[in-house]
């Protein structure tokens, strides 16, 4: 197995990217796919901090009519569901877990504490964040970002489902947009790319936290770009 690239990573799936084929919910064979080569990362020795989404379960920007902070903090709690999903089939094949929640739910995890999430990465458990930031009118990519930050990831790893990297225009509408190599996160808000949102993309930016955007439809895509392998885009400073 190839020497890792990185020590300490930030993984953001989404949540469709759990829900398999159905677009909606959990899907136990896709879910145990992503743990199992979670569990190949972190026996390479890299500590691996994951941030999920919710988006199988709700989205609030999706909703009409229903006052937009409500419908966020739906949102968080649908990405609660998915960490919970994800610690399951992680501890199920025997790697140890955490997950730290944005909004305290003391009976099912912990709270989310900075110090604390370094300490069980440095001990070899996966942190998952759950909860997103805690606030709404923010998405589970600019948490990546924000937790990035905060536990000094040197990379996020940006899991997408149906598309394998940043394209110049939307290659389901587009059969002949092309797929780009490199990026610089000026050019991502620029030009008006949907990588992230801009926020997250800002976020990103300022502190100069490099991303890696790839399609996790490919069983071994974590373990390669973890390997150091170019696929999918690299977006820097
Ligand atoms: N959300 C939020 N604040 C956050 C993170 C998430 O309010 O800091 C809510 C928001 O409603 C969002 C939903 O949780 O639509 C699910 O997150 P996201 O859309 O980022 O999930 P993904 O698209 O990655 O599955």
């Amino acid at each position: 197995m190839n020497e890792p690239k990185y020590k300490r990573v930030i993984l953001k799936l989404s949540g469709e990217a759990l829900s398999g084929g159905k677009g909606f919910g959990i899907d136990e064979e896709t879910i145990m796919g992503i743990a199992k080569q979670i569990k190949r990362v972190q026996e390479m020795n890299v500590e691996v901090a994951i941030v999920v989404g919710g988006g199988n379960f709700w989205r609030g920007r999706s909703t009409e009519g229903m006052d937009r902070a409500t419908s966020d903090y739906m949102g968080m709690l649908g990405t609660t569901i998915n960490a919970l999903g994800l610690q399951d089939a992680l501890e199920r094949i025997g790697v140890m877990t955490r997950v730290q929640t944005a909004i305290e739910m003391r009976q099912i995890a912990e709270p989310y504490i900075k110090r604390k999430a370094i300490r069980h990465l440095e001990k070899g458990r996966v942190v998952i964040f759950a909860a997103g930031s805690g606030n709404p009118f923010f998405s589970t990519d600019t948490t990546a970002a924000l937790r990035a930050a905060e536990i000094e990831a040197e990379v996020i790893l940006l899991a997408k489902k149906g598309v394998d990297g940043v394209y110049d225009s939307d290659p389901r509408i587009n059969t002949s947009a092309k797929k780009l190599d490199h990026l610089n996160y000026i050019d991502v808000l620029n030009m008006g790319l949907g990588v992230m949102d801009s926020t997250a993309t800002s976020l990103c930016m300022d502190n100069k936290i490099p991303l890696v955007v790839f399609g996790i439809d490919d069983s071994d895509n974590i373990v390669r770009v973890i390997s150091g392998e170019k696929i999918g885009t690299q977006v820097k400073e």
